[in-house]
């Protein structure tokens, strides 16, 4: 899963970009409402998480041109304490939630897995198909019920296949889920955690199709 942290204020940003990372999302920084326009424009992301009073360009603004160009990507906004106004605002323009800063950890993550799961048409808290079932709060898998160690980039790679079965992932889909900006990808580095995946939980629950790309089969 890739996740845009659009954060003015460094300490902020760096902390709830180690949070982030540390729960294996790939996650890009970006400090200004002009960045982050274009980073959205240029990349696809699983979620956004926004913070409102931001240089060069508002939040809001950010938010209401990303809904305008019809972009349904789930949008988390962060606000201040006592700005109930600015919460409406934000959920006015088109977000899904918000949190309140200063950020309580656990809620900001929970908040996050939910839009996630809302996303992906699942209203339960695991993903499950073909006997495999993944639990995005824990990053635990199991394959008919005995637990099974993925890496967190074999993880990566097959949730969101589990996700949504019969749904075609290009190798540069599932490379924009495992990697953001800044880290040096290797051409191969899908077919290496997509091998890693089958090693571990059987060669035909992910299919290549050639040409195009992976998929979980639906049945
Ligand atoms: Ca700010």
């Amino acid at each position: 899963m890739r996740l845009l942290l659009v954060e003015d204020d460094p300490m902020i940003g760096q902390a709830v970009l180690e949070v982030l990372r540390a729960e294996h999302y790939a996650v890009d920084w970006v400090r200004d409402g002009e960045m982050a326009d274009a980073a959205l424009r240029e990349t696809a992301y699983d979620l956004l998480l926004l913070d409102l009073g931001l240089p060069r360009r508002d939040g809001l603004q950010v938010l209401r041109e990303l809904r305008a160009r019809r972009n349904s990507l789930p949008v988390l906004v962060a606000t201040a304490r006592d700005a109930v106004s600015d919460r409406v605002a934000g959920l006015d323009a088109g977000a899904d939630d918000y949190v309140v800063k200063p950020y309580d950890t656990e809620e900001l993550l929970a908040r996050i897995r939910a839009l996630l799961r809302r996303r992906a048409g699942h209203a339960g808290p695991v993903f499950e198909h073909r006997g495999v079932r993944l639990d995005p709060a824990t990053h635990e898998a199991f394959q008919d019920g005995v637990p099974v160690a993925l890496s967190a980039r074999e993880w990566a790679v097959l949730e969101p296949m589990i996700a949504r079965p019969g749904v075609i992932f290009s190798r540069a889909q599932l490379e924009e889920k495992l990697f953001s900006w800044k880290d040096e990808v290797s051409s191969n580095a899908v077919e290496v955690y997509v091998h890693g995946v089958r090693k571990k939980l059987g060669a035909d629950l992910i299919q290549t199709v050639r040409g195009l790309g992976y998929l979980v089969p639906r049945a």
